[in-house]
């Protein structure tokens, strides 16, 4: 088997790949491990197919390739960088010469020897611009929070070496790639760890993402949170919120009847049921309750027809199976 697979997702990189070939070719040249650097172009409309056709006939032994017809997004490039990964210990890095390949044998070594399932880098130091830097710290403290990985301070770094089994049991799609350590701990990997690594401002090209990273991150941020703890049992959430908010409606239109008909038989004056701002309080909470309730539904409905609702990941059996 393969020592080491290094995955570099790229999009319009055709200036950074051979100074990155080259690189990462001369740190590993005399450590004797078996390596495979693999590209996935993600639809690039630039020269880097022809580059990395290139560099694969230079450096057969070491170089595979694929690419999309289109430009999907760095997630399914680096999904399709796992499914081909061939190595125990897999690394993930940005083709943009911003990640050096020179942390690549410690990121090995924390892998092989230390024990971790997964460790991600940490630019402490980062070479971006301001616009960049600070919500990337909101991000990230919003991040630890939500995933409960409170040793992380840089979640959507690209560099990142993975135990193999990591990325074979995650899957990452849509712009997940930035909660790929939230995704391993899902999956049961626990022991993750991280590493300050050196960052270098961007020499070729420019930067894919605009400032929408941060609005999709955090939407994606609920998704995960959300079908990580409801994903099989939607119910539990809406069915919880629903009742409760059913509940809440109905005790607060009880009582406005229960009063007008005290006050009437009482001989006070009264108001009229629908005269009472209460009523319409207590409709519209009954109405979203019976709402949500039905979302829980629907959502049980999905969950029973989905060909994954009995997968589960097992990683150890003792006797006859
Ligand atoms: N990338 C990709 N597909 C995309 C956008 C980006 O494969 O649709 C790659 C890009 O070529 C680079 C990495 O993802 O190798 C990180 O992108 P970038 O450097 O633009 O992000 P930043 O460093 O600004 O966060
Ligand atoms: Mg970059």
């Amino acid at each position: 088997m393969t020592d080491l697979s290094i995955i570099i997702p790229l999009f319009n990189e055709d200036e950074s790949l051979p100074e990155l070939h080259a690189w990462i070719s001369r740190v590993l040249a005399d450590r004797g491990l078996d390596y495979e650097i693999i590209f996935v172009d993600d639809g690039s409309t630039d020269a880097s197919w022809s580059v990395i056709s290139r560099l694969a006939e230079e450096d057969p032994a070491h170089v595979r390739g694929a690419s999309f017809r289109r430009n999907y997004g760095k997630s399914p490039a680096l999904n399709t960088g796992f499914r081909m990964a061939r190595g125990r210990v897999v690394i993930t890095m940005d083709a943009d010469l911003q990640d050096s390949p020179d942390e690549i044998p410690e990121l090995y070594r924390m892998i092989t020897e230390d024990g971790y399932d997964l460790v991600s880098g940490y630019k402490q130091k980062r070479y971006d611009p301001l616009s960049k830097t600070i919500p990337t710290k909101l991000f990230n403290a919003t991040a630890r929070r939500v995933s409960g990985i409170h040793n992380l301070h840089d979640f959507n770094c690209g560099l990142k070496a993975y135990r193999s089994d990591v990325v074979k049991h995650i899957e990452v799609y849509g712009d997940m790639h930035r909660y790929i350590p939230y995704l391993a701990k899902q999956a049961g990997f626990k022991r993750i760890g991280e590493k300050v690594v050196h960052h270098q401002a961007r020499k070729y090209g420019k930067t894919k993402f605009g400032l929408d990273r941060f609005v999709n991150g955090y939407l994606d941020l609920v998704t995960l949170w959300f079908t990580g703890t409801f994903g099989k049992k939607p119910m539990h959430l809406f069915g919880l919120l629903g009742s409760l908010m059913f509940l809440l409606g109905f005790v607060a239109v009880a009582a406005v009847g229960i009063l007008k008909l005290y006050h009437m038989h009482a001989g006070h004056s009264y108001i009229l049921v629908t005269d009472s701002p209460y009523f319409y309080i207590s409709l519209v909470l009954m109405l979203l309750g019976s709402q949500l309730f039905l979302a829980g539904f629907v959502g049980e409905l999905v969950v029973r027809n989905s060909p994954k609702r009995n997968e589960y990941d097992i990683s150890r059996t003792v006797g006859d199976i």
